[in-house]
């Protein structure tokens, strides 16, 4: 049996006619960039998300990196994150011109550790970046805390957790943005790139808009900006796509209880889902107790399980950097190494079947008898 990693076809072909309907509409329409439909959606998530403004841009990197750049966070400012992340969280605080200062993750949640931040903190330091990585929330009320007390400004990277929340904060309430991506591989995935900045500031939203648009909010008028819009044809994919979104995190959750039930005498470390917090699975990312990682990610290949790493190596132990490093490190990163080492991401997609869930999982079983 094979189980793949994305169900992308799956999902496409269960909603066909709508995806259809949408992209042939904005066909006829004429109006392909910065048209009524992209306006349509931007109303839709913002409502969705509970926040005031939507702005849709190319993708989750610049949705983060304008934000950033639209509250004046720039060169000779340090914004603390995690090397635990997608290479694109730090990314974006390069493009804004600014410096990332990297903690270490939190032993279970593989979230940034909060109680690292405030040592973390010198004069330079302008922001935070918290991540919601892999489907769950970091700890928004203690990184509020702390920006407060230190008057940092900070942005979440909500790649990777659309539809979570904690039971008692949600998703941006506690920051000045939020950037979100529509890549396919995400919750919420178009066919092809996208993201999204969500505000409850006007100003950084019109800021943002002007950004995202060569500067100009008015036909021939222009100050400095880029182009990174979200096409019509993909924010007419996204509507179709979001009204399901909060069924299809459910369904992943749905997911996770069955790997978790049927894998908790396997020796793995499981996923850690903290209370109060409502974990989208994103991923379902499992850990081998002491560096057994490689030879159990063989095992489920060869065997079918399309299992993948999130992520292998760090973007501290990344070598792409032949002039220097550009970042500082605050602390160890002992938790975010293991991480690297010892993480496994099963299958995780709502469109999985049952068959798929439960090969994996005696599969899984199997490798680690064999192996751990
Ligand atoms: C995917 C991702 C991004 C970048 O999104 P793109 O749309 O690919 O630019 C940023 N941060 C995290 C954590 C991600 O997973």
């Amino acid at each position: 049996m094979e189980v793949p990693f994305y169900g992308h076809v799956r999902q496409y072909h269960n909603l066909k006619k709508e995806i259809d309907e949408a992209i042939l509409n904005v066909l006829e329409s004429g109006a392909y960039v910065m048209g009524p439909t992209l306006e349509r959606f931007e109303k839709e998530l913002a409502e969705y998300a509970g926040m005031a403004h939507a702005v849709g841009v190319n993708s989750g990197t610049d949705a983060l990196w304008l934000a950033m750049m639209a509250k004046n966070i720039g060169p000779g400012d340090e914004v603390i994150t995690t090397s635990n992340t997608f290479f694109a969280t730090a990314e974006a605080i390069w493009i804004a011109g600014a410096t990332p200062v990297f903690v270490d993750s939190d032993p279970k949640t593989h979230c940034i550790d909060v109680s690292n931040i405030e040592d973390a903190i010198s004069p330079r330091t302008k922001a935070i970046v918290p991540v919601h990585l892999y489907g769950q929330c970091a700890e928004m009320e203690r990184v509020h805390e702390i920006a407060q007390k230190h008057g940092l400004t900070v942005f979440e990277d909500n790649a990777q957790a659309i539809d979570a929340h904690g039971d008692t904060f949600k998703i941006g309430q506690f920051s000045a943005a939020v950037g979100t991506s529509f890549i396919i591989q995400k919750n919420l995935g178009t066919f092809g790139d996208g993201g999204a900045v969500l505000t409850d500031d006007a100003d950084l939203a019109q800021h943002v808009r002007k950004l995202r648009n060569h500067g100009s909010l008015k036909r021939s008028v222009h100050s400095f900006g880029f182009n990174s819009r979200l096409d019509d044809i993909h924010a007419g994919i996204l509507s179709v796509k979001l009204k399901r979104i909060t069924e299809w995190s459910d369904r992943r959750r749905e997911i996770a209880a069955m790997y978790t039930e049927g894998l908790k005498d396997s020796g793995l470390i499981l996923p850690y889902e903290k209370p109060g917090y409502r974990h989208v699975y994103h991923l379902y990312v499992v850990h081998t107790p002491a560096g057994q990682r490689d030879d159990l990610l063989k095992y489920l290949n060869d065997n079918g399980v399309d299992a993948k790493l999130h992520y292998p190596i760090a973007i501290h132990q990344q070598e792409g950097f032949p002039w220097g490093k550009p970042y500082r490190i605050a602390g160890d990163l002992k938790n975010t190494e293991f991480n690297a080492a010892n993480c496994i991401s099963l299958p995780m997609f709502p469109e999985l079947t049952q068959e798929e869930i439960d090969y994996t999982i005696q599969t899984t079983l199997e490798g680690c008898r064999k192996i751990l």
